[in-house]
C-alpha cells in the first residue's frame, strides 16, 4: 500500500480510505510512488505534485483545512479556483466526473450588473493551475454528515498503453472502475448541477430509443449525429434551451417552411423537406423566460419570416406602437389582445436568420452545416403536451421508416425519428447524495441554501444551517436570496448565477465574504442572452417574479414594439410607479442602462407614465 493510501482516517485533507482489502498492486517506496488507487484519484492539476503529496503525511498538515469541491461545472470550477487563490496553505480537492473542466473565457460588461459570460470547457489536467489543488475523478455516491466523509467511485484513470486500452474494452469498460474510497472534508461545496427533465411518457423502452435531451458536450455531439439522420424531429418544452434549439435547426436563409409559395415548392422527385415540430403547452413561445407578451411579438417574428442576417425584419411593417397594460398571469388569457394589433400567434411560421448563442448552439449549427442534410421546417403546436410514444401501427399513415410515433395531447400521432426534450431541470437527482433528513430540500428540489449559500437543515436535523456545507449553482434553492424583498434578484439557473454562487461561497468559507456579498450582485436580476438572432436582455422581475401578493391595480406594463424597419420588443413592469423589471429585444437603443438604474434607484415614473417607452422622449438623457 502507499503512503497516500496508509493514510487511513488521518484528519489530512487526502485522508482516502479503501473500502476493499489493499491488493499487491500497491506499490510503495522511499521515492514515494502513488500506488494505482491513489493515483486514479489524485490526477495531478499541478507540475509540483510529488511535492505536495508529501504534505499528507508532514507534520502538522492536520491544521490544514480540507476543503472539497464536488463539480467540475461552472459553480465549481469558480468555487475550487476561488479557494485555492484566497487559501494557498490550506488544500482543494475537486471532485469530477468528467475530464473536463467548465471555465469563464471572459466576462464582457454590457453595464454595471450586466455581462456576457462566456463559458468555455478545457481538460481538467491544465485548467486549474494551483499548487493546492487536487483533482479527485470519479462520482460522489454518498455522504456521512457526522463524519464529515463523501463516498468516492473512482472513475479509472485514463489507459497508459494499447494493451490497457484492449484489456478494458474486452473487461469491464472504459469508464468507471467498481473501486471506492472516501474522501474526508472540513469544508464541502456541492457543486453539482442539475438533471434534465424527462416527461413519463419518454421513458419507456420505445421513446428512450429516439429521446435526447441536451445537458453537457456529450448529448451535443449525439443530438448531432442524431439530428444528421433524422427525417421528422419533435421537440418537447418551450424554454431558453427550446428557442435556441428552433434558432439553430430552423434558422439560415434556407431555413424555414410552411409557408413558402409557389417558387418554395420541391421538385415532384425531391425528398419530403425534413421537419421539427415543437410541442408546447403554452400558447406563446419561449414561457419560461417571458409572458405572452414578448412570447406573442417573437412569434409574430417569426410569422414574418424572421430576421434578416443584419438583424432587421424580413417582412412586415407594423406600425410602432406603446399600449399600456395591467399584469395577467402566464398564459391566463386565450391568446387574443384587444390591444395586439400586428402580433400574429400561433400558425405555421418560417424561421430566418441563425441565433448566435453560447458555444454548444454553434456546435450544433456547424455540426449541420457540415452535413449534407437540408434545415428543419419548423411546425409549431401550441397547446399541446406530449402523451405518449409507441411503436408505430398498421393504421399510422406515413410512418414507414420511423422508429417511433409521439401521441400528443390532442389526438395527434406524429411519425418521429427523434424527439428532443428540453422540458427544464431537476436538482433533485443529483443532490440526492445529501441525506434528506439532514438537509432541507427546496420546492424545486434543489438543496435549500441561505443567504451565504450555506445548507439549511431539515427540520428533523434541528433547523439552521450546516456551516460547513455550501451549495452553489443549479443544485442549490436559493429562496433566502430570491425572496428578500429589498432586493429585485431572483434565482434562475444561468451561467452567471452559477459562477457568483460558487465564488461567494468559497469567499464565506475562507471569511472573505459575508451576506452582504459586497462585490456580488444580489441587488438586480440580469441576464443577456439571444432569441432568433435577435439580443434579449431581462432586468430584475421582468415577469413580475416575486409580485405576486401585490394588488393587481398596482401594477402597469407599458409595452413598446416594432418589426420595421428592425425588430425591436420593450416591456417595463411598474408596481406603484416604481420600476421593478424590463425586457429588451432587439435593437432598443442601449435603453438597459438607464432602466437598470430606474429600478435600483427606486424613483416614483408614474408621471411619466408610458412616455417612458416614446421613442420622441429621450429618457436616457432625462435621467442621466
Ligand atoms: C443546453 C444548455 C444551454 C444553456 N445555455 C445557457 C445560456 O445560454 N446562458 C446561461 O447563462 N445559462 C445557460 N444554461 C444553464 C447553465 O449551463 C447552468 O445554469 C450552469 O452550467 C450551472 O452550472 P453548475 O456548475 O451549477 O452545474 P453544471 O455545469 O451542470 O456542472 C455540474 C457538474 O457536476 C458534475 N457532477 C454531478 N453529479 C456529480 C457527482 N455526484 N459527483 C461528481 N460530480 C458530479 C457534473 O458532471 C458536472 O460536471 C444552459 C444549460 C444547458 C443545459
Amino acid at each position: 500500500m502507499c503512503r497516500l493510501c496508509r493514510a487511513r482516517g488521518v484528519g489530512g485533507p487526502f485522508a482516502l480510505v479503501e473500502n476493499d482489502p489493499p491488493s499487491s498492486s500497491h506499490v510503495d517506496d522511499d521515492a514515494f510512488v502513488p500506488c494505482r488507487v491513489a493515483r486514479s484519484v489524485l490526477a495531478e492539476a499541478s507540475p509540483h505534485h510529488h511535492r505536495s503529496h508529501r504534505r499528507v503525511d508532514a507534520p502538522g498538515s492536520a491544521a490544514r483545512v480540507a476543503r472539497v469541491v464536488v463539480g467540475a461545472g461552472v459553480a465549481g470550477a469558480c468555487a475550487a479556483e476561488e479557494l485555492c487563490r484566497l487559501a494557498p496553505d490550506d488544500d482543494v480537492v475537486l471532485v469530477a466526473a468528467t475530464d473536463a473542466v467548465k471555465a469563464v473565457l471572459d466576462v464582457e460588461r454590457v453595464t454595471r450588473r450586466l455581462s456576457v459570460v462566456n463559458v468555455v470547457e478545457r481538460p481538467i489536467d491544465s485548467a486549474l493551475a494551483y499548487e493546492n489543488i487536487r483533482v479527485a475523478r470519479g462520482v460522489v455516491t454518498g455522504m456521512d454528515p457526522a463524519a464529515r466523509t463523501l463516498t468516492l467511485k473512482l472513475k479509472r484513470a485514463p489507459p497508459t498503453s494499447g494493451d490497457e486500452r484492449d484489456a478494458r474494452r474486452e473487461g469491464e469498460g472504459e469508464g468507471e472502475g467498481d473501486e471506492e474510497t472516501t474522501l474526508r472534508y472540513d469544508q464541502l461545496f456541492v457543486c453539482v448541477g442539475a438533471a434534465p427533465v424527462v416527461p413519463e411518457a419518454c421513458r419507456g423502452d420505445v421513446a428512450a430509443s429516439v429521446t435526447r435531451t441536451v445537458r453537457d458536450v456529450e448529448d451535443v455531439t449525439g443530438l448531432c449525429d442524431a439530428l444528421r439522420r433524422a427525417r421528422r424531429a419533435l421537440l418537447v418544452g418551450n424554454g431558453g434551451i427550446a428557442m435556441e434549439i428552433v434558432g439553430a435547426l430552423c434558422g439560415g436563409d434556407g431555413g424555414g417552411g410552411g409557408g413558402g409559395g409557389d417558387d418554395d415548392a420541391p421538385a415532384s422527385d425531391a425528398p419530403p423537406p425534413r421537419e421539427l415540430v415543437w410541442a408546447h403547452r403554452h400558447s406563446t413561445v419561449g414561457d419560461s423566460f417571458f409572458d405572452r407578451d414578448a412570447g406573442a411579438f417573437l412569434m409574430g417574428l417569426l410569422s414574418r419570416g424572421g430576421t434578416r442576417r443584419d438583424g432587421r425584419s424580413r417582412g412586415g411593417n407594423a406600425a410602432e406602437k406603446t399600449r399600456k397594460r395591467r399584469r395577467r398571469g402566464k398564459d391566463d388569457g386565450d391568446g387574443e389582445d384587444e390591444d395586439a394589433a400586428g402580433v400574429v400567434e400561433g400558425g405555421t411560421s418560417t424561421v430566418g436568420g441563425g441565433a448566435t448563442g453560447p458555444s454548444w448552439v454553434k456546435t450544433m449549427t456547424s455540426a449541420l452545416e457540415s452535413g449534407t442534410r437540408e434545415p428543419f421546417a419548423l411546425r409549431p403546436r401550441p397547446d399541446v403536451e406530449l402523451r405518449a410514444v409507441e411503436a408505430a401501427g398498421d393504421d399510422d399513415d406515413d410512418a414507414d421508416g420511423f422508429a417511433a410515433v409521439a401521441v400528443l395531447s390532442d389526438g395527434e400521432r406524429v411519425p418521429v425519428d427523434l424527439i428532443i426534450v428540453a422540458a427544464g431541470v431537476d436538482p433533485a437527482p443529483r443532490v440526492a447524495f445529501l441525506p434528506r433528513d439532514v438537509y432541507a430540500r427546496g420546492d424545486d428540489g434543489g438543496v435549500e441554501v441561505d443567504a451565504c449559500f450555506r445548507a439549511k437543515r431539515a427540520a428533523a436535523a434541528g433547523g439552521g444551517v450546516d456551516p460547513r456545507v455550501f451549495v452553489a449553482g443549479d443544485a442549490a434553492c436559493a429562496t433566502d436570496r430570491t425572496s428578500d424583498p429589498s432586493t429585485r434578484w431572483h434565482q434562475t439557473r444561468l451561467w452567471s448565477q452559477a459562477r457568483h454562487a460558487g465564488t461567494f461561497a468559497a469567499r464565506v468559507a475562507t471569511d472573505h465574504a459575508d451576506e452582504d456579498a459586497f462585490g456580488f450582485n444580489y441587488e438586480l436580476f440580469t441576464h443577456v442572452t439571444s432569441f432568433f438572432g435577435l439580443k434579449t436582455i431581462l432586468l430584475g422581475s421582468y415577469n413580475a417574479q416575486t409580485l405576486e401578493g401585490e394588488p393587481e391595480e398596482d401594477v402597469v406594463m407599458y409595452v413598446r414594439q416594432t418589426y420595421d424597419p428592425a425588430p425591436c420588443f420593450i416591456r417595463v413592469l411598474l408596481l406603484r410607479g416604481r420600476m421593478m423589471g424590463a425586457v429588451l429585444i432587439g435593437d432598443t437603443g442601449g435603453l438597459e442602462e438607464t432602466f437598470e438604474n430606474l429600478i435600483l434607484d427606486r424613483i416614483d415614473l408614474s408621471r411619466w407614465g408610458p412616455a417612458l417607452l416614446d421613442p420622441e422622449f429621450d429618457v436616457e438623457d432625462f435621467f442621466d
